[in-house]
């Protein structure tokens, strides 16, 4: 069955799997969601039984329904390779009661990785199908580990050019340091004086400049992106949900149909709504558990059914949740506002004018599947140490606000459904936060001393993304202000 994509903010004329994948954004400032959430057509039995590229398979069919048979296998084969260093690509570990969904074993060991693997061959695809001339340049503004997966998934792809956007203090310094060694004619990188919301506002400004584009296309360009609210990023998500809910069937850990919750350390909303449409789908999930740190935008949200982004901006080391706009949380607005664009266009006005909106009683009720909390920096720490004490396992600083939320979850609702938590990135990304928690006697030790450290304490060798950059040379060492970021696209074009 076809399946097209709307715009959150107004009635047009729905577009293709691939359009929408070239676009990213809808040109009324708007975000493409699909005209309806398809079924499973294959039985959880069957999916048990699957790897990880056939279940990719037979979930993105389902999303991207102009895309042939041939043209999705070949971008899931070319995406989900050697490049991750396990052939399970997204491994599940048991530990503290609950099961880590391992989504770092990609190039970039974050979890940005699953879908930016396969971003550039979906893009690669939807320009040869839609016979695009132009280069496709994407524009992404990144709070730490997006920039880094985006690069490494389009350096020296033909046909396209990338320029990434960070915040110049925002990020670790193992984040930077991936990004401004990143090799590839085609890249640029740029550190922006300001926050992550900056940084996106900048690149949402840009991607709104009609001006600006007529002058990029009469030079042979086109800007597309692979922030998180392009659907080639949402669609590959709800694999491994679906992926880990199979794994658990086959392993005996849960019965068919039985249901399970989803705990996931959440910042632009992106990866919670994978979890929600694989939940539409027909996956038996429960809760959707949404776990922030100090800005806790979303728990307030969930708490009242108020979205007020009118507060301190906080630098935790858990920086890639470090937002205040949750881009993707429209998403599940239009939809619980019965996929009403007007209404949703009305709250996204009240965001971008007043800094917050209120949804109403009907739409407040359809929020039931979700529950929110957060864990302060101290809570955060504890939790690494926690777990690392009883069991020898070492998560990073966002899976520790996941696991220490979770923890809250199950206290306030005696809750003791199988549990998955997403484990977003390697412990050896932020690597400076993890060994503090651990031992206060790690605090002066310079990074790759501790990077050395951290692989004796958990038994994990060191992962090639970090070995690589313990010695590359700078190649990108521009700051603009946010006010300068088109300037600085025109300059690098
Ligand atoms: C991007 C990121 C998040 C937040 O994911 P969203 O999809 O933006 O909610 C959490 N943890 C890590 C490590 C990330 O890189």
């Amino acid at each position: 069955m076809e399946l097209l994509y709307n715009s959150t903010r107004s009635k047009k004329q729905p577009i293709t799997a691939s359009m929408a994948i070239l676009q990213g954004l809808s040109e009324d400032g708007g975000l493409f969601v699909p005209d309806h959430i398809p079924q499973l057509d294959k039985s959880l039995e069957e999916l048990s039984g699957m790897t990880y590229q056939e279940t990719a398979y037979e979930v993105m069919k389902l999303f991207l329904t102009d895309f042939t048979e041939e043209e999705l296998k070949d971008c899931i084969a070319k995406a989900y390779d050697s490049k991750f260093d396990t052939r399970e690509i997204a491994p599940l570990v048991y530990a503290q009661n609950t099961y880590f969904l391992e989504l770092f074993h990609g190039s970039t060991i974050a979890f940005k990785d699953m879908a930016l693997s396969i971003l550039p061959h979906l893009l690669i695809t939807s320009a040869r199908k839609n016979k695009v001339k132009n280069d496709i340049v994407i524009l992404t503004a990144t709070s730490g580990d997006t920039g880094k997966a985006a690069l490494a998934g389009f350096a020296d792809v033909d046909g396209t050019k990338i320029v990434v956007f960070y915040p110049k203090n925002g990020v670790s310094p193992i984040q930077e340091k991936q990004m401004v060694t990143q090799k590839g004619a085609n890249t640029c990188v740029v550190g922006v004086t300001g926050n992550f919301d900056d940084a996106q506002t900048g690149v949402k400004r840009i991607f709104g400049d009609k001006e600006f584009a007529k002058e990029m296309a009469e030079k042979g360009y086109q800007f597309s992106s692979a922030n998180s609210i392009n659907i080639g990023r949402l669609v590959p998500q709800i694999v491994y949900y679906v992926y880990a809910y199979a794994k658990l069937l086959a392993n005996g850990e849960i019965q068919n149909g039985e249901k399970i919750n989803v705990v996931v350390p959440t910042g632009n909303f992106g990866n919670i709504l994978a979890a929600y449409y694989a939940k539409n789908m027909g996956l038996p999930i429960g809760k959707l558990i949404c776990a922030s740190n100090d800005n806790k935008v979303l728990y307030d949200f969930f708490q009242t059914g108020v979205y007020d982004k009118n507060r301190q901006f906080v630098l935790t080391s858990s920086p890639s949740m470090d937002i205040l706009i949750s881009s993707n949380l429209e998403r599940l607005i239009y939809r619980i506002a019965g996929e009403n664009a007007e209404k949703t266009a009305e709250l996204m006005a009240a965001l971008s004018g007043e800094g917050k909106y209120e949804i109403t009683d009907a739409m407040w009720q359809e929020l039931k599947d979700f529950y929110g909390n957060y864990a302060s920096e101290e809570e955060t720490a504890g939790m690494i140490k926690k777990i690392y004490d009883s069991c020898g396992y070492v998560i990073d600083t966002h899976t520790a606000v996941a696991a220490a939320a979770y923890e809250k979850y199950v206290a306030e609702s005696g809750d003791n459904t199988k549990t998955v938590v997403a484990s977003t990135a390697s412990p050896y990304k932020f690597t400076r936060s993890v060994m503090s928690a651990i031992d206060a006697k790690y605090d002066t030790m310079d990074d790759f001393a501790l990077v050395d450290e951290l692989s004796r304490i958990s038994g994990v060798t060191v992962p090639n993304a970090i070995e690589e950059i313990r010695t590359a040379p700078v190649l990108h060492d521009r700051v603009c202000d946010k006010t300068e970021m088109a300037e600085a696209v025109r300059k690098f074009l």
